[in-house]
């Protein structure tokens, strides 16, 4: 009670210099009821709720109507239309402008109903997860959003779990197919080097003519790596989505829907290239004779940045079997950041700068963990490790193991997966991808696959 009257006081008390009332929210937002107790929603209707027909907030338009302990002194709800005809109850705490906000966020890009729908699920599940992380074995009520990119090496939590180590076994990628997919290779000729043995397209090279891996145009740069001109990238951040029309198939953007070869929907102030170093790499090393114990099983996800040198990393987290994070930390990039690509990866230059971990602190956190038969899981962990500067044989990858129906080089999207196999949905583009949700989900489906395919040998 005492909680919602301050909440009340909170928002009736914000007056601008004319003496008439502010208010935390925007007119466009829908805001109904004032209790944040609500606002997480039941996860166990998660997935029968509809966001478009059934918004976030109908839970509390009922409760708040129901609901006779609110006090009589408190303001009634204000109501009127939007522009857009929307219903406008304007008795918001702060906690509801925030979520309303929020939507707002999710809303405003949003290009249809469905885009809509898929990204107001990710917003209610990134909710849940916080409650969740909190609430998670060995979690000290570090809330997801608080330790996102901070979590040193948790050593307590680094228990192997053989049945699990051994049902993996038969998911490992051969050599064959690693070379194929483009996974880094010790090189014996070059110390701390790796080579790709599958082609080297991905590796920078020393020519000072790049191609911008977003537009496609060709642009100069000086031995540093810098560009010789700024020159603007206009580009699509997303895939071309072929779509059934009437006389034929049309291609559109993901991102914008703009017919595919239509101006981009994004500027960008330079070009950015893709390129990965191969110096400066680190082996995983065997384990000593006496040690037994089970090598242990992660899922792994990192998260780059455009460099002057290309793309370097600027996130890694680790996650074991019992779906806990065992380490999750920025990485300063060791080169002059282009661009963090926030809109992909939701890292700032301030999260950076705040952790500041070089890639020789975590290669060094990682080789005390990851020994030679570790099985490190994720989804064209290839990257990863190319980011990571780490060399590893013993892998099992999710867009191998869940081949696309068209064969190589296709690949499924790991929030595809997910979607068709666990029915959840990760990689929230309302904020960024999260290599904390993504190398879970990379650990959920293995952990999903051997006990659909009843694979686990009983030890
Ligand atoms: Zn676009
Ligand atoms: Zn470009």
């Amino acid at each position: 009670m005492v909680k919602k009257e301050k909440r009340s006081v909170d928002v009736t008390d914000v007056r601008n210099k004319n003496g008439r009332r502010k208010h935390f929210i925007d007119p466009d937002v829908i805001i109904i009821g004032s209790s944040s107790d609500e606002a997480e929603p039941d996860s166990s209707d998660m997935s029968d709720s509809d966001p478009v027909t059934a918004p976030l907030h109908n839970k509390r338009k009922i409760k708040s109507h129901a609901d006779d302990d609110v006090p009589h002194d408190e303001p009634p709800p204000t109501k009127r239309k939007t522009k857009k005809g929307e219903v406008l109850l304007q008795t918001a705490s702060k906690e509801d402008a925030l979520e309303m906000a929020q939507e707002k966020n999710v809303y405003k890009p949003s290009i249809n109903a469905v885009k809509y729908k898929s990204d107001v699920m990710n917003v209610i599940k990134k909710l849940r997860t916080q409650r969740n992380v909190t609430a998670a074995k060995g979690g000290k009520g570090v809330g997801v959003q608080n330790s996102r990119g901070r979590i040193p090496l948790k050593t307590k939590m680094l228990q192997g779990n053989a049945m699990l180590y051994d049902g993996l076994k038969e998911y490992l990628l051969t050599e064959q197919t690693r070379i194929e997919q483009g996974y880094p290779f010790r090189n014996t000729r070059k110390r701390y080097a790796a080579v790709l043995l599958g082609g080297d397209k991905r590796v920078t090279t020393d020519s000072s003519e790049k191609i911008c891996s977003r537009c496609g145009a060709t642009y100069s740069v000086g031995q540093t790596g810098r560009h010789t001109r700024m020159k603007e990238c206009n580009y699509h951040y997303g895939k071309g989505v072929e779509q059934r029309v009437p006389g034929g198939v049309e291609t559109r953007y993901s991102c914008c829907e703009a017919v595919m070869g239509s101006p981009g929907c994004q500027v960008f102030k330079l070009h950015v290239h893709d390129g990965v170093s191969l110096d400066g790499f680190v082996f995983t090393q065997p384990r000593p004779t006496i040690d037994t114990s089970c090598p242990g099983v992660y899922s792994l996800n990192c998260e780059k940045c455009y460099t002057t040198r290309g793309v370097e990393l600027s996130r890694v987290t680790l996650v074991n079997s019992s779906m806990q994070i065992l380490y999750d930390t920025f990485v300063r990039p060791a080169n002059d950041v282009i661009d963090y690509n926030t809109r992909f990866s939701g890292i700032s230059e301030k999260n950076v700068k705040e952790v500041n971990v070089s890639i020789k602190e975590v290669q060094k956190t990682l080789l005390n963990l990851i020994r030679a038969d570790t099985i490190l899981i994720g989804h064209s962990l290839d990257m990863d490790l190319c980011l990571l500067k780490l060399t590893h044989e013993v892998v099992v990858d999710t867009s191998v193991v869940f081949p696309h129906s068209l064969g190589p080089p296709h690949k499924l999207a790991l929030n595809t997966l997910v979607a068709d196999h666990l029915r959840k949905i990760v990689q929230d583009r309302a904020s960024g991808h999260d290599t904390a949700e993504d190398a879970l989900a990379c650990m959920e489906l293995m952990l999903w696959m051997i006990k659909e395919g009843g694979r686990v040998r009983r030890v």
